[in-house]
């Protein structure tokens, strides 16, 4: 039998020196990495502004790999890298878009 060598993601993205990167999954929100205790983190992925991060400055590779305006995740818990998956549309509202209802009301997001 033929072994299952393509469910291998073959778009495994660059490692970084002082970095763990992933590849968010669309829609997805906490990361997914096992930690520790063989459960998944859960940390929220927050949108990160690597360029005014102090800590990121004195260490500089993410600017040095991607430049300094590229769309990145982090989670908040274990400080994994996330990018954004390549099939999700950039440019999405990162608040949640407005939802249509099936009544071609629109229905404005909900704020704090
Ligand atoms: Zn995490």
């Amino acid at each position: 039998m033929a072994t299952t060598e393509t469910s291998r993601t073959n778009t495994a993205p660059q490692q970084l020196p002082y970095h763990k990167v992933k590849i968010k999954k669309p829609g997805q929100r906490a990361c997914n990495e096992p930690n520790a205790k063989g459960k998944f983190c859960g940390g929220h992925l927050k949108r990160w502004y690597y360029m005014t991060d102090a800590v990121e400055q004195a260490c500089g590779d993410v600017a040095k790999a991607w430049g300094p305006n590229t769309e990145v995740y982090r989670c908040e818990h274990c400080k994994t890298l996330y990018l954004p998956n390549p099939e999700t549309p950039s440019g999405l509202n990162v608040a949640g878009e407005g939802q249509l209802s099936v009544f071609g009301l629109t229905i404005p997001p909900k704020e704090k």
